[in-house]
């Protein structure tokens, strides 16, 4: 269900019970800024989320309350993640859903990060 990305966050999502550790993932990076895990649901053969460590519920949240230091950690690691996983050179696709429009499930803010094939038209026509 998709929800409203204007609401205060939640300290009980599942992304922040997943920061504290309070459930597993398969991390394939984590730093100061970010950790990012593999998607439970994956839909291309590289699904990988990447989400901040502090408490922002969507990219709007974030890009307008995070700290210059946040948003650069953040998106540093987002590349660093791509480099890692060897997407750059065959290409990759980030997407950051943002409330309901954007299908938004999960009130912390995450970017998906897909490779692994070519992934087709950006939205269906
Ligand atoms: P979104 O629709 O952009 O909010 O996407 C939420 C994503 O989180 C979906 O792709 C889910 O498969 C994924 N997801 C939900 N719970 C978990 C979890 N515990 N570990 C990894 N991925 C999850």
């Amino acid at each position: 269900m998709p929800i409203d990305a204007t609401l205060p966050y939640d300290p009980a999502n599942i992304f922040a019970r997943l920061l504290r550790g309070e459930i597993p993932s398969t991390r394939v990076h984590e730093d100061e800024w970010a950790v990012a895990f593999h998607d439970i649901a994956p839909v291309a053969p590289t699904h990988v989320l990447v989400i901040p460590r502090g408490p922002y519920v969507s990219w709007d949240d974030f890009s307008d309350h995070g700290s210059d230091a946040e948003i650069v950690g953040f998106v540093r690691a987002v590349g660093t993640v791509a480099r890692t996983l060897g997407l750059v050179e065959p290409g990759y696709r980030l997407l950051a859903n943002t409330g309901p429009h954007g299908g938004q499930e999960v009130p912390h803010l995450h970017v998906h990060l897909f490779g692994g094939t070519p992934l087709g038209l950006m939205l269906a026509r």
